[in-house]
Parts: C-alpha cells; sequence; structure tokens
C-alpha cells in the first residue's frame, strides 16, 4: 500500500467521527427545515421540542479535555439534542455526591448546533497543493468540497511535506495516525497543562507520564474528605466555580463548613473567591513568581521554613544541600536573600512586579508558615505565561518550605482548579 493510500485509509477509517459529523450535519439540515431557516438559534431548537416532545433522554459523553468524566445526559429528538442535564439520579450529598457538569460540559450541545459551526469540508478558493496564491490568506473565499477532496488534498500534502522537509516539519498537539507516519513535532511543555510534568519528574522524581495524570502526590489533592481537617487551604489562581472537574466547590464548601479558612491568590476576585475567601490576595497577571519568591525571603528571613522537612526530603534548597557536583552558589536560600546577585528577593522587590502590597506579603507569607495542616494548593492557570515551568518550580519550593507534605488535611498540590483526583 502506498504512504497516500496508508494516509487515505486510515482517515477514512477513523472518521466515526466522520459518520457522525454526517449524521449531525443530516439532523441538522433536518431540523433547521423544521425551524423554516437556515439559522439554528434557540428559539428555533425550543420550537422542536415543543412540535416534536416524544424525545427520550441519553446518556451523552463530554468531550472536552478536562478530564472530569462527568454525567451528561442528552434529551433527543428525532435526532437533535434539544436540551441537557446533569446528574439527578440521586439526592446530593457530603458522602455522596452528584457527579454534576460544568457550565462548558452542560452547554455542549451548543457547539453541535451553533450556527457558526463548520458542517462540511472547506478551503480557500485560491489554494492548491504547494500553497496557491499565498498572498490571498484572510482574504480569499472559502469554497466547500467534498470528503473524499479533503481526505486525498490532506493525504498527499502531508506525504509532500514529508518528503520535502521530514517528519519534524509537521506540528500536530498529538496523533497516533502521524506518529505511525513516522511522527511528527507537537508544542508542549513549557506554559500551562504543560508546564507541570516536567517540573514535577525534575522535582518530585515522579515518571513524566505519572506526573502528568496526578502521581507523586504533587498533582493530585487530598481526599475531598481530608480536606475538612484543614485549618487553611490556599487557593492560588483558580475559579473552580466556573469550570472544573468534578464538584469541587461543594467539597470547598463542606471544609469551610469544618472551619478551615480560604485564602484565594489571583488577579480579580472571581466567582470562588466570593463563595469561599476569607482573604483575597490581588496579583497581577503573570507575576505569581515574583509574590512567591518574596513569600520565601519572609519565610528565610524569619526562619520559618520547615528546615526539619527540608533537609529531610530535599535537596538544592541551602548550599548544605546541593546535589554532587553542582555550584553550591546555585542554591535557592542563597538566590532569594540575593547573596550573589545583590538583589534581596523582598516584598518591596516583588510588589514593584506584581503589584500586591507589601504588608499583605508578609501577612499572608507568615499564615502559610505558621498553619498546619495547611492545603497549599493551585491550578494550573498561573503556569500560562512566557517561562511557565518557573511558576510550577517557585509554587512547589515555597509549598515543600511550609512542609505540608503527608500529614492528614496538609498538601501541596496543583490540583485545586482540576480537582478530579479529589473530587472525581
Ligand atoms: S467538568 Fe465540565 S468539561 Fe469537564 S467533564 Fe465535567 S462537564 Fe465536561
Amino acid at each position: 500500500m502506498s504512504e497516500k493510500d496508508f494516509l487515505t485509509k486510515t482517515l477514512t477509517e477513523t472518521t466515526l467521527t466522520r459518520r457522525s459529523f454526517l449524521k449531525w450535519s443530516a439532523a441538522l439540515g433536518g431540523a433547521a427545515a423544521v425551524a423554516g431557516g437556515v439559522g439554528f438559534g434557540l428559539k428555533k431548537v425550543k420550537d422542536i421540542a415543543q412540535a416534536a416532545p416524544e424525545g427520550k433522554w441519553i446518556s451523552a459523553g463530554c468531550w472536552h479535555n478536562c478530564g472530569g468524566r462527568c454525567v451528561n445526559m442528552a434529551y433527543v429528538v428525532d435526532g437533535v439534542v434539544t436540551k441537557q442535564k446533569t446528574d439527578d439520579t440521586h439526592p446530593d450529598s457530603p458522602n455522596f455526591p452528584q457527579q454534576r457538569g460544568c457550565v462548558r460540559g452542560r452547554s455542549q450541545r451548543r457547539q453541535v448546533f451553533g450556527a457558526d459551526r463548520i458542517k462540511y469540508p472547506m478551503k480557500r478558493k485560491n489554494w492548491e497543493p504547494g500553497g496557491g496564491k499565498k498572498e490571498l490568506r484572510g482574504r480569499d473565499e472559502w469554497v466547500r468540497i467534498s470528503w473524499d477532496e479533503a481526505l486525498n488534498l490532506a493525504a498527499s500534502e502531508l506525504k509532500r511535506i514529508k518528503e520535502t522537509y521530514g517528519n519534524a516539519s509537521i506540528i500536530s498537539g498529538g496523533s497516533r495516525l502521524l506518529n505511525a507516519y513516522g511522527g511528527h513535532f507537537t508544542r508542549w511543555g513549557v506554559v500551562s497543562e504543560g508546564a507541570w510534568p516536567l517540573v514535577r519528574e525534575k522535582m518530585a522524581g515522579v515518571d513524566l507520564m505519572e506526573g502528568f495524570f496526578g502521581g507523586g502526590g504533587v498533582q493530585g489533592a487530598p481526599d475531598r474528605m481530608d480536606y475538612r481537617k484543614s485549618k487553611l487551604v490556599v487557593l492560588w489562581g483558580a475559579n473552580p466555580a466556573w469550570s472544573s472537574a468534578g464538584n469541587p466547590m461543594y467539597n470547598y464548601l463542606q471544609a469551610k463548613k469544618a472551619g478551615a479558612k480560604f485564602v484565594v491568590v489571583t488577579p480579580h476576585f472571581n466567582s470562588s473567591a466570593v463563595a469561599l475567601a476569607d482573604q483575597w490576595v490581588p496579583v497581577r497577571p503573570g507575576t505569581d513568581s515574583a509574590l512567591l519568591i518574596s513569600i520565601a525571603h519572609y519565610m528565610i528571613e524569619n526562619d520559618l521554613q520547615d528546615q526539619q522537612f527540608l533537609d529531610k526530603y530535599t535537596i538544592g534548597f541551602d548550599e548544605d544541600h546541593m546535589p554532587e557536583g553542582a555550584d553550591k552558589r546555585d542554591n535557592f536560600k542563597d538566590y532569594v536573600l540575593g547573596t550573589y546577585d545583590g538583589i534581596p528577593k523582598t516584598p518591596e522587590w516583588a510588589s514593584e512586579i506584581c503589584g500586591t502590597d507589601p504588608t499583605l506579603i508578609r501577612q499572608f507569607a507568615h499564615e502559610i508558615a505558621t498553619t498546619k495542616p495547611m492545603v497549599f494548593s493551585t491550578s494550573w492557570a498561573p503556569a500560562r505565561t512566557h517561562r511557565g515551568q518557573q511558576y510550577c518550580q517557585a509554587f512547589f519550593t515555597v509549598g515543600w518550605m511550609t512542609g505540608n507534605v503527608g500529614i492528614p488535611g496538609g498538601a501541596v498540590t496543583s490540583s485545586s482548579g482540576h480537582a478530579q483526583a479529589s473530587f472525581g
């Protein structure tokens, strides 16, 4: 089989999506006709529901990539989803919470039936294999093409690009097809979600993929019941009230009822802060690392770090605990104090960068350093910036300086906004 045939065959065989797509397109076309127009607004969906009330509820997966697997039900009338609901299979309770979906998952039918949704393959009118009239990019018309033409174009262009430039010239977020075709370039490992696994691997020693999926107690938050033993919960860069796997807000509220104090660190006073925060620490977007390092400065200056924990379980904190062969001057403590670069990373130094009041930084630093057990948790979001890995490193370092690891009600975790480990 030629490479082109292989690609065409594979693309065709992996077109469950395509078939579903066509089915949905047909359903959409029929529904639009019933609705009497090309557009498919909510009113028209409602009309269909009223005109054909004989639909039924079916289970439907949530296709978003958060990993939550919430209960999602679709009410289907004549092949068209007219409404959605989530878990109402049993009463909600702390010990048996409903597995309710978030707003994103519960509105995904609007993606399927949205007026802007592309329903068939299209290409730029003046695009040709090799690029065509590139000067018309962004200005060209779009024309509809057949599935066969689209698949043939995709296969022949992949073949041409591989032969001309090699596999490294193909960029993809991840594809078994392209892996089978010799591999591809990807963008991953420096920002947002991708910034965490490598840092977990290097700092916590967990396997890279295990680190990605929650191993090593670094990614994973404590069990939801364990939160109720915490005296303090820090939510850094998280807004689980808006979008999060599982039911974190319900369980956070249970922890609050059990007596935990909540501190929320975010650029804006978000919905989660409204519901939970006893204290809000504002920080400019993308400057969280500076805030963390100044917290470390306060702790070191006042000798508040859990030195016993650091000495026993970590390396690199001070010059007496450096890895073999490393330059002793590269230790974290001396960097924070400015021993060699002459820049002490004080709250005043950080405030110039992150905008947080130095007095508030000291108060916050004192609280997290002196309260046990504490859950020190972050979402992945603050790493969604240039050199996002620095945030991950600073977060774990400061968290571990408090020694809240391996104790009931305590944790240092990157799961606050994505808490499937604890609340799923
Ligand atoms: S949290 Fe939202 S996006 Fe994630 S699985 Fe549940 S409903 Fe879907």
